[in-house]
């Protein structure tokens, strides 16, 4: 170990999750730390007899550490590039790279062992996004690595952790441009064109993780009058309308999504008249539609439920938008519907969309369950790494 390694002791017991190969350290594990000890440092954690678990990055917060090497006092030499490398390789893998096809997830956090992370890909542009101070400090490293990647053919690396870093570490985070500049922000996923707006948008600018269950949705789609509840980029709906829907109706409350769907569909259907957008609150359309309107109805709300002391209120919201749905859907309609709370199970979200069901007085089948596709893995060790949850109903 280096003389200058900072090391956090755990108290004794405390390595067990460790062991298991879960990459975070809880501040009520740790025995002792150096008082020299800064947000985003990189520190060697040790059990209580001294033997090394692993090397990561110190956080101020009840996830102290998030491991980044187990087993090693120290990262590998250009550990970035590595890590990066084999996230490429799982997406070659995936046959997620091609020419119909140039946005994926690159990096999703614990899955790809780089807790704090989040990288998106549209073309040869790579958004980032850091969770951790660590990960901020080490962000041009990364941008540089990402760069590298051979066959990736990133160019540029837009920089995006104004919101997604810790507000107290006082990192003052500004969004830019780490490497290169705009160059146009065209991507295709499946063959469908759609503009991301990484700037301004939400997230890294595109939901990435709907891609498979938006696939799914286009093979339900011909001949339905679809209402694509939520739609932001109108991914739902530009798909809906490729696979032969009579009508597609988009519905968002923020006008900025609704633009950016009009948009989307201009790019993919010019002049197409089956397409509506609806700038309006989702419960408010949901109340005052007609009963039989539709045949094919999305519900993909933000998290209802984005911790724990939030479950049982976004439960309730859930159950709610689902009677609504339920309520209005013509017999022998098709919903897709979703949940991306973490902190709420599948097994909750389904019980929630249950008793929704009963409420409405509607029989129910399930078709599919649907999940967060692989290019936004879960480490088996680190459960809390899944949290897109959605169930395609037949409803009599
Ligand atoms: N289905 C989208 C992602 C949805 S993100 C996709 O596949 O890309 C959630 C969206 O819900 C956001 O665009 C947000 O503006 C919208 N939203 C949030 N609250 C809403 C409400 N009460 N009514 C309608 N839209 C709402």
């Amino acid at each position: 170990m280096n003389a200058d390694q900072k090391i956090i002791r755990l108290k004794r017991g405390k390595e067990e999750s460790l062991l298991r190969r879960h990459p975070w350290v809880f501040s009520g594990a740790i025995a002792s730390m150096p008082d020299d000890l800064e947000e985003g440092d990189t520190v060697t954690v040790v059990d209580s007899e001294g033997n090394v678990m692993g090397t990561g990055h110190f956080q101020i917060g009840s996830i102290a550490v998030r491991i980044l090497e187990f087993d090693s006092s120290e990262l590998p030499e250009d550990f970035f590039y590595h890590r990066l490398e084999s996230a490429m390789e799982l997406r070659r893998q995936l046959g997620l790279i091609r020419e119909d096809n140039n946005c994926y997830r690159l990096v999703h956090g614990e899955g790809d062992f780089l807790p704090g992370l989040i990288v998106d890909i549209y073309g040869d542009t790579a958004v980032m996004q850091a969770h951790s101070a660590g990960m901020h400090f080490a962000r041009r490293a990364i941008a540089d690595a990402l760069t590298r990647l051979s066959g990736a053919g990133i160019r540029n690396v837009y920089y995006k952790s104004e919101t997604t870093l810790p507000y107290k570490a006082a990192l003052d985070p500004e969004n830019e441009y780490l490497i290169g500049s705009f160059d146009g922000n065209l991507a295709l996923e499946n063959g469908l064109q759609f503009n991301i707006d990484w700037l301004k948008g939400q997230k890294t600018g595109f939901f990435v993780d709907q891609r498979e269950n938006r696939a799914l949705l286009e093979k339900f789609a011909k001949g339905k009058r679809v209402l694509n509840m939520f739609c932001y980029t109108g991914g739902f709906s530009v798909y809906a309308m490729r696979g032969g829907a009579v009508s597609v109706d988009s519905v968002d409350s923020s006008s900025k999504a609704t633009m950016l769907t009009d948009a989307n569909m201009e790019l993919n259907f010019p002049g197409d008249t089956r397409h509506k957008t609806f700038d309006t609150d989702a419960f408010k359309f949901l109340a005052e539609m007609e009963k039989d309107a539709y045949d094919l109805i999305i519900l993909d709300p933000p998290a209802f439920a984005k911790r724990r002391s939030a479950i049982a209120n976004g439960l309730k919201g859930y159950r709610r938008l689902n009677t609504k749905a339920f309520e209005k859907i013509r017999s022998g309609g098709i919903l897709f519907t979703f949940s991306c709370s973490q902190a709420i199970t599948r097994e909750m979200f389904r019980m929630a969309v249950f008793s929704a069901a009963v409420k409405a007085g509607r029989k129910v089948r399930i078709l599919h369950q649907l999940s967060q596709p692989a290019d936004h893995p879960i480490d088996i060790a680190h459960p809390e790494g899944e949290y897109l949850k959605g169930l395609v109903l037949e409803v009599e």
